[in-house]
């Protein structure tokens, strides 16, 4: 069966495929979003959903610095703000040469222009994060930065494309891709979607997606862990990181400590499946035991491993095809995309309404991963 009059096809339902049809249908475009699984099955809905600049590479800080705009201005773009707090994030130093490395850090963000990020000593810190230990001895923080819910975003994101207009096909998976004639053809579940445009934005499968287009695209992949507490009394607002050791540590508003930071479990991504790994696990634990010692008797409730592309620079895969006309891809997140989603979308409505944007995005062309193609 064909499915025409749609001028985008938008492969993923995670956080960037809603965006970018979110935008595109408020545009003007008819868009279909096709989803093997269902909507937030991947990285999206395994998310720690942490809205962080702090720390972020320099080439990505600009539409960064904007989506954290649009982050405290979340209600008006998908009427929910998302369980978005602005409690700031925090990356700690345990030791003086740890600060040093965030105090070198700031040198670099403020050389480049970037003025977001401050130096707090201990006092500070500890007016901050009352609960950890005293051996900590200064941070780097963006007080604007904080974490959201995914699951609230996701539903907020969904709704919001709906609303727009945007079809979303779930259990309908892409295997493959076929020019016809201006167009492209798009065969997923034994369905044929028409469109001019397609978005790739199939997570840690989009380097499959990229090559049925004919862009072969280097991707390698994560499957980052996460663990989650039973629900305590407060214990701190902001989130929390360190200097040299992987911790990513917050509350939820229910009281559960989330704990991520970059781990590796492991990941079949053929099959689709990750693994939790508890020696790993056991590190980030640890980590958190020393950083706030009344933790230690907490039980651990849950724990994951979401999978997701990363790049080799880790940089993120955003604009058009070099080789695909009309195809655009919107990938690499590599464990940080969550907090760039709504501008995402956006830049990815500009190139397949206007042509192009102008947002700083030549860093994140795809290009730089692919084979050089020498003149003979
Ligand atoms: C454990 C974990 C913690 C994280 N924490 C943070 C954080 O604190 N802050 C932050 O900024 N970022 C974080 N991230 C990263 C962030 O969640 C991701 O960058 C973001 O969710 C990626 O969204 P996506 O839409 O690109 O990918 P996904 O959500 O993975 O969506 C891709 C979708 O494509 C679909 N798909 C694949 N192949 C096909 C096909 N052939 N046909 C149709 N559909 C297909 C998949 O089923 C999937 O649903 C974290 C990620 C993980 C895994």
């Amino acid at each position: 069966m064909s499915a025409q009059g749609f001028d985008v096809v938008v492969i993923g339902g995670g956080l960037h495929g809603l965006s970018a049809a979110l935008y595109l249908a408020r545009g003007g475009k008819r868009v279909v979003i096709v989803e093997e699984s269902w909507v937030g099955r991947h990285a999206s809905g395994a998310s720690a959903a942490g809205v962080r600049t702090l720390n972020r590479a320099l080439e990505e800080l600009p539409i960064s610095l904007e989506a954290m705009d649009m982050w405290h201005n979340m209600t008006a773009l998908v009427g929910s703000d998302c369980g978005f707090h602005a409690h700031g994030q925090i990356q700690v130093a345990e030791t003086a040469d740890s600060a040093a490395v965030l105090e070198r850090r700031l040198e670099r963000s403020r050389a480049a222009g970037f003025t977001h990020e401050e130096m707090i000593d201990r006092d500070e810190l500890r007016r901050l994060v009352p609960a950890i230990a005293p051996h900590c001895v200064a941070g780097l923080t963006v007080r604007t930065d904080g974490a959201a819910d995914p699951h609230k975003t996701l539903d907020a994101f969904r709704r919001s494309a709906e609303e727009a207009g945007a079809v979303i096909e779930e259990g309908c998976g892409v295997t493959a891709i076929a020019r016809k004639g201006a167009d492209w053809q798009v065969h997923a579940d034994g369905r044929d979607f028409v469109a001019p445009h397609i978005v790739n934005a199939a997570g840690a499968w989009a380097a499959k997606i990229a090559a049925m287009v004919g862009d072969e695209i280097a991707l390698g992949h994560k499957a980052s862990l996460m663990m989650v507490t039973e629900r305590i009394a407060p214990l701190l607002k902001p989130v929390v990181s360190l200097v040299g050791r992987p911790l990513s540590f917050k509350q939820t508003d229910q009281g559960t400590l989330v704990i991520g930071g970059g781990l590796q479990g492991r990941a079949d991504i053929e099959a689709q499946k990750s693994f939790v790994d508890f020696l790993q696990l056991s590190r980030s634990a640890r980590a958190v035991t020393d950083l706030f010692p009344m933790t230690g008797p907490l039980r651990i409730v849950r724990s994951w491993a979401g999978m997701e592309a990363k790049t080799e620079d880790s940089l993120p895969v955003i604009g058009p095809s070099p080789h695909a006309e009309g195809v655009v891809h919107a990938f690499g997140f590599s464990g940080h995309g969550f907090q760039l989603v709504p501008v995402v979308g956006s830049i990815v409505s500009d190139l397949i309404i206007h042509g192009g944007t102008n947002r700083k995005i030549a860093s994140f062309a795809a290009e730089r991963l692919m084979p050089r193609r020498d003149a003979a």
